[in-house]
């Protein structure tokens, strides 16, 4: 997730399904830990492959996934392996599951003033991971999962001395999320759209990733119907009640409200002034006119874009019910015809002529 500008310029079995405690129908907006607690063991396969994806993208030998760093590139070939495993087609370059893009030489200055405390490094390239299932009945209408794969890499030690910052939460938990959800739609029935999972690499450094996948869709972007971008779901918000995730922009469209409906659990944003909406990658779909907008339960805690994002400050029961919470609603959107729309006046202002925004900025240390 990017830094605010405010605050710079100031193989899971599909038996898995059957034990999923949520019900799709549902339509308050109980919480998903409340929901859990009425089964047993509602996703302990979840659960062990959540904690095996994360302990390989947040270990410490990734570094931090710095973006379009060689670490990236590693966990971007894991995902990528993970998605190949699922049988899903390819959605990157030459009938492979990646996208390789090449970053501007020389690098913007904003985007060099934003990694020159950190490990120096050239950073060429970067590489985002895509995979497609194809939709049975409505293929040409492309529901779009994404996360960000890259995090900071090696930079100034904390007063642990710690240098790694290891992006657990932001956005290791994202990506899992989308792995795991991929896993289980793709060992499912198959939905009747498309749904197209795609990890990005270089969004600490303004969105690069997301530029290649805009620049070289694996779909027409008209055909993408919905995007949900998933960031920082490893820890609950205590802004919102227990159990629940929010949706940046919720008021932007009808989509949150329309997948709460279909029993996601899922509410406004509670910190509007972070101005989340624009600081993740769905930002520059929505500047193309589509519904893109970011699932999270990120609670502002001080361990954003420090060493101190690690893997034990997960809230793993946390993360896999939030997970799992979400795929009956997205299995609707995937199975129905609804198309969700901008309320009046709340699309997001788009400049297909200009550069895109670079919306990374340095930590605030
Ligand atoms: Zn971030």
């Amino acid at each position: 997730m990017y830094l605010s500008k405010l605050l710079y310029s100031l193989p899971l079995a599909a038996t898995l399904l059957l034990t999923l405690p949520f019900k799709s129908q549902a339509s308050q907006a109980h919480s998903f830990d409340a929901a859990a607690k009425q089964t047993a063991s509602p996703s302990a396969t979840l659960q062990q492959e959540v904690h095996a994806d994360m302990n390989f993208l947040a270990d410490d030998e990734l570094h931090g996934r710095g973006s379009a760093t060689r670490d990236e590139h590693i966990a971007a070939l894991f995902v990528a392996s993970q998605l190949q495993s699922l049988g899903l087609e390819p959605g990157g370059d030459n009938g492979t599951f990646l996208q390789k893009s090449t970053l501007p030489v020389p690098l913007p200055a904003r985007t060099q003033q934003r990694i020159a405390k950190f490990q120096d490094i050239p950073r060429k390239e970067t590489w985002n991971a895509i995979a497609i299932l194809r939709g049975t009945t409505s293929p040409n209408e492309v529901i779009l999962l994404t996360a960000h794969l890259d995090h900071l890499g090696i930079g100034p030690a904390n007063s642990s001395g710690d240098t790694n910052y290891n992006g657990a939460d932001d956005d290791a938990s994202g990506t899992t999320a989308v792995l795991t959800l991929a896993h289980i739609l793709a060992t499912g029935p198959h939905p009747k759209r498309t749904i197209v999972f795609a990890l990005f690499g270089s969004e600490e450094l303004g969105g690069f990733g997301n530029r290649a996948f805009l620049a070289h869709p694996p779909v027409p972007l008209t055909s993408i119907v919905a995007n949900l971008e998933f960031e920082m779901i490893g820890r609950p918000d205590p802004a919102v009640p227990t159990g629940t995730l929010w949706l940046t922009g919720f008021d932007r469209s009808n989509l949150g409200p329309e997948l709460a409906k279909h029993g996601a659990h899922l509410v406004n944003d509670p910190h509007p002034k972070e101005n989340f909406f624009r600081r993740s990658d769905n930002y520059a779909l929505a500047q193309q006119g589509i519904i893109a907008q970011t699932v999270s339960s990120y609670g502002l805690h001080k361990d954003y874009h420090q060493p101190s994002d690690e893997i034990r400050t997960i809230d793993f029961s946390h993360m896999t019910n939030a997970i799992a919470s979400m795929i009956n609603p997205i299995r609707w959107l995937a199975d129905s015809d609804w198309k969700p729309e901008w309320n009046p006046g709340r699309r997001p202002d788009s400049n297909p002529t200009g550069p895109p925004p670079l919306n990374a900025h340095p930590p605030v240390s």
